[in-house]
């Protein structure tokens, strides 16, 4: 039998057990799971939905998952050791987090890092979020290029201990005299310096790129009277351009217009889209265009603004508007993404992501939805399926111990109990 590190982060949280998975180990990991987590045709035996299954791993990648319908079902080759997870826990894949700034600091939400102290705090941050069960995260810009200084760590880190992969997107395109001066440092007034920027951006290696094509949402008013900040022309200029670069784009867009048009441009990804129609998440899933709705800021602001009655009523009906659009988008089969804006005011870098996950179960969505938007559709968002995502035959480990009590209410969720990852 196997044992668990014990794994104690500083402060208030609970403590996470810990395995990593050596490659000249030969592990047979028994575990309760749900189908839906699993690449291949299982079927639930329990009536939480779930089933249990063996996971052989060799040289460090599963290699076989075998259904267990009961316990005589299993087979130990000699030389195989067994890591059997406790009975009120489920496994499942890492959490992926389409949307941070891991520059910001969660409170004013606008300071960037610079300095001597900037790899220090970025490592902290890096560390509070993979303790959170994330075990990949997209950057969403600012005017530092702090993204790419992350991955940098991250990569470095990741050696010696488990870090989040980090998807970068450099600094922002957004047009001068516009929202995005925090996230892009300068403005483009041209397609030429549009170019010029999307060049640089392939020049330093960025993953995605971020463009700006709305402002932040004005917390007096439970609408956007906002323009789209590009012309569908100018967006599906730069979407050709950056793809040509092989740059996926995630547009930062609020209003249905701004939304609407950055689909019809052939965006990547959507973020936030705040008041977007059900003719437009139609459309985006015809489209395949994945949506991050980051409720969770807007959730935090509600504490920001609390006794201030015109902007709380405001922000009580974005925060149901946008529930009821998450609703309709898992009705019509848009790939959403989670992603918290962790680094916002009132976002935190770990618990950012569950506040998201139980507003999604506000939604109406059922734990194994949730479950597959935190994991599989966000290593989609990121370009990162062939690594995470489902749990799935050729993939290493990297999954998540949960206490089963989830699948009754997300609202019970508080935080993994474990994590399993490769080393
Ligand atoms: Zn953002």
């Amino acid at each position: 039998m196997q044992h668990w590190l014990r794994y104690f982060p500083p402060g208030k949280e609970r403590s996470v057990n810990r395995y990593q998975v050596t490659p000249s180990e030969k592990l047979i990991i028994v575990t309760d799971v749900l189908p839906a987590l699993l690449q291949g045709n299982y079927q639930p035996t329990a009536s939480d939905g779930t089933c249990q299954v063996a996971l052989y791993i060799e040289a460090g990648q599963v290699s076989q998952i075998r259904q267990l319908f009961n316990e005589t079902d299993l087979s130990v080759p000699p030389g195989w050791q067994i890591l059997k997870l406790p009975n009120q826990w489920i496994l499942v894949p890492a959490f992926v987090d389409c949307h941070v700034h891991l520059a910001l600091d969660a409170i004013t939400g606008f300071k960037g890092l610079t300095g001597p102290v900037a790899d220090e705090i970025i490592e902290r941050r890096l560390r509070e979020v993979a303790e959170g069960g994330i075990m990949a995260l997209r950057d969403g810009s600012d005017r530092f290029n702090t993204g790419l200084q992350a991955r940098y760590l991250s990569r470095k880190l990741s050696v010696n201990t488990i870090r989040p992969a980090v998807i970068a997107t450099g600094r922002a395109i957004f047009r001068k005299g516009f929202y995005g001066t925090n996230l892009g440092g300068e403005g483009v007034t041209s397609f030429h310096e549009v170019e010029n920027r999307l060049l640089q951006l392939r020049k330093e290696g960025a993953d995605q790129v971020k463009v700006v094509l709305s402002g932040l949402l004005n917390f007096s008013y439970a609408e956007s009277t906002d323009p789209p900040h590009f012309s569908l022309e100018e967006m599906k200029a730069i979407v050709a351009r950056a793809g040509e670069y092989g740059l996926p784009v995630m547009v930062h867009a609020n209003s249905d217009q701004a939304v609407r048009l950055a689909v019809q441009a052939g965006v990547h990804t959507v973020e936030h889209g705040f008041f977007l129609s059900a003719e437009t998440l139609q459309l985006m899933a015809e489209k395949d265009v994945a949506w991050v709705p980051t409720v969770v800021p807007v959730a935090a602001a509600l504490d920001l603004y609390q006794g201030s009655s015109r902007e709380e009523k405001a922000i009580k009906k974005i925060i149901e508007k946008q529930l009821k659009m998450i609703s309709l988008a898992r009705e019509l089969g848009v790939t959403m993404g989670l992603g918290t804006d962790a680094g916002a005011p009132g976002v935190d870098w770990k618990i950012g992501y569950r506040q998201e996950m139980k507003l999604f179960a506000r939604a109406g969505l059922s734990a194994a939805d949730i479950l597959t938007i935190a994991s599989e559709n966000g290593a989609k968002v990121l370009g990162l399926n062939k690594k995470m995502g489902k749990i799935a035959s050729g993939k290493k480990p990297c999954w998540l111990g949960l206490e089963k009590n989830i699948l009754s209410s997300m609202e019970n969720f508080k935080g993994p109990a474990g994590i399993i990852s490769f080393r």
